[in-house]
């Protein structure tokens, strides 16, 4: 169903749009979530934690929806009847292999790749009735890079992204897209544990000399959200200042 474009060329209209956006309550969701309001949609900001929850949604002009991603029960009699879905919610537990514990790897999985699992099937049958629907999920570029220690993340980030062309290819016929956005070193809690000299380092490694911004990951989001990008699908847009040109 194609959308009619008030707000000008180039500018995505959401207008009308529901979204969900899951771990809005901060960093990178919560940037997405803010910007999806200000295209016009009206937004859902999912988060394990309320007070996040609630803050951004009051931010947003939105509704909270206080939900453990990683809780099958929470989920699986759920149908979600939104137009957008963000999955971004996201943690890390990062230990060489060699420590790695099993309780390690099952809690990132669960709540990095089987948590969007579940979200995309409790909103595919509202999309498939209505013809129309984009789901958008925040990988990383470890997914296709891997990175020292993080073996359980990069596991994550690069299932989803076969996960996101195997469903694209299901349901291009349906109107729905499902894209993967990449993003490289982003200012927010997950990163700020870095220290001085790692941030340094880290910036010298890549091209535009910086590590990046929520509001520059949540651009590519809404641009993939709108009609604007209505022929693209089962891609991986990758944002991170040139560091892995892939
Ligand atoms: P963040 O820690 O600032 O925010 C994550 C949010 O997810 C938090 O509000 C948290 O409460 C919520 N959350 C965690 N577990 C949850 C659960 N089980 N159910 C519901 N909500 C839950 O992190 P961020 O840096 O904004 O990361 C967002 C996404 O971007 C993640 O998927 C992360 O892997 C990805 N990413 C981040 C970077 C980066 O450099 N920051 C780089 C690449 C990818």
């Amino acid at each position: 169903m194609a959308q009619t474009t008030e707000a000008g060329p180039g500018v995505p209209d959401l207008v009308g749009r529901r979204a969900l956006v899951t771990g809005a309550g901060s960093g990178i969701g919560r940037a997405c979530a803010l910007r999806l309001a200000a295209a016009g949609a009206k937004v859902v900001v999912a988060d394990v934690d309320a007070r996040a929850a609630e803050a951004v949604a009051d931010e947003a002009g939105g509704e909270p929806w206080v939900v453990d991603l990683a809780d099958t029960g929470a989920l699986a009699t759920e149908r979600l009847e939104i137009d957008v879905l963000v999955n971004n919610a996201g943690i890390t537990v990062d230990r060489t292999l060699k420590n790695l514990t099993i309780a390690d790897w099952n809690v990132v999985v669960q709540t990095n790749l089987n948590g969007y699992f579940y979200t995309m099937k409790a909103a595919l049958p509202h999309f498939m009735a209505q013809k129309h629907g984009k789901v958008i999920h925040i990988s990383s570029f470890v997914g296709k890079a891997g990175n020292f220690g993080q073996a359980n993340y990069a596991a994550a980030k690069a299932g989803m992204v076969g996960l996101s062309k195997a469903l694209a290819a299901e349901v291009a016929a349906r109107g729905i897209t499902v894209n993967c956005v990449a993003p490289g070193f982003i200012a927010t809690a997950m990163t700020e544990a870095l220290s001085a000299e790692q941030r340094e380092r880290i910036s010298g490694a890549i091209p535009m000399g910086r590590i990046g911004t929520p509001e520059e990951v949540a651009a590519c989001v809404v641009f993939l959200a709108s009609e604007e990008a209505r022929y693209v699908t089962g891609h991986t847009l990758h944002v991170n200042g040139g560091m892995a040109m892939v």
